[in-house]
């Protein structure tokens, strides 16, 4: 089994949006008017496994199409004032699998840690795979509620036909419930709440390590050791609680740490480096 980090290209946000500022309704506030952007641009990542009951894609990453005047919608005042997206076509998601040898139809499944912009804006490279989401979280995209949200469920691709994922594979560590994705059981779904409601996390496990394909449960491995919830999340103590379970799921077993806009999450997959706490 290897796992390869894929970046699509970078995203710009503010710094109240990587560090939430606030409480309630003044934390999106802050992360729209915020006057300072945090440099450089993060990346943005998507995962592949090559396992040997097929690829599995965690995440698709960005589209090039953001550069595309009126990709978004023009009213949204978050794609407005507080986002800026640079992705070019060959750093899409179904262009590197290419250049890596990978094709559409070797991807049994594509699992998506939520449906932001960020990570399912490439469904439309993966026409033959079971892509699999948590179902409230798809739901959640739907109708001018969805837009309002920040969801593009109208930049779908028309054949997307969501597979659920069914919590159905008991306690796993530090997390009361997960999914099987693997019959070998090596990859599993976990519930990961809080930067949205029904955001779920990928947790790899090879020999005696855990790659913990986090999605956004925070920002960075940092904001995890510290708590910090970012400023876009709905609820932010439901995110800390979130963090809290990670935490000690690292704590009793060997983690790697990779949530999609770390800039270090692909020297830490390159590294084996796992999540240290000193105490
Ligand atoms: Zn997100």
């Amino acid at each position: 089994m290897k796992i390869h980090a894929i970046q699509t290209g970078t995203v710009a946000i503010k710094k109240n949006q990587l560090i939430g500022k606030g409480a309630g309704a003044r934390r999106l506030v802050n992360v729209l008017f915020g006057r300072e952007w945090v440099q450089p641009p993060v990346p943005i990542y998507a995962w592949v496994i090559e396992h040997e009951e097929g690829v599995i894609v965690v995440d698709t990453g960005e589209t090039a199409r953001t550069s595309e005047v009126g990709y978004f919608p023009r009213w949204h005042p978050y794609y407005n004032l507080a986002v800026r997206f640079q992705v070019k076509p060959e750093q899409e998601i179904g262009a590197q699998l290419k250049q890596m040898g990978i094709y559409s139809k070797d991807v049994t499944k594509v699992i998506l840690t939520h449906m932001h912009t960020d990570h399912a804006g490439r469904l439309h490279d993966f026409p033959d795979s079971a892509i699999h989401v948590n179902m409230p979280e798809y739901k959640r995209t739907h109708g001018f509620r969805g837009q309002i949200d920040g969801y593009l469920s109208h930049r779908f691709p028309n054949w997307f036909s969501p597979q659920p994922i069914e919590f159905d594979g008991g306690a796993f560590g530090a997390f009361d419930k997960s999914w099987n994705v693997t019959a070998k059981g090596d990859v599993k779904v976990v519930p990961t709440p809080g930067h949205t409601p029904a955001h779920v996390s990928v947790i790899v496990t090879s020999e005696d390590v855990h790659y913990f394909l986090a999605g956004d449960t925070s920002y960075t491995e940092e904001n995890l050791l510290r708590k910090i919830p970012d400023g876009v999340s709905p609820n932010p103590n439901q995110a800390v609680d979130t963090m809290q379970h990670i935490l000690s799921f690292a704590k009793q077993r060997l983690t790697i740490y990779l949530p999609s806009h770390d800039p270090n999450s692909e020297l830490r997959l390159k590294n084996k480096a796992t999540l240290s706490f000193s105490e």
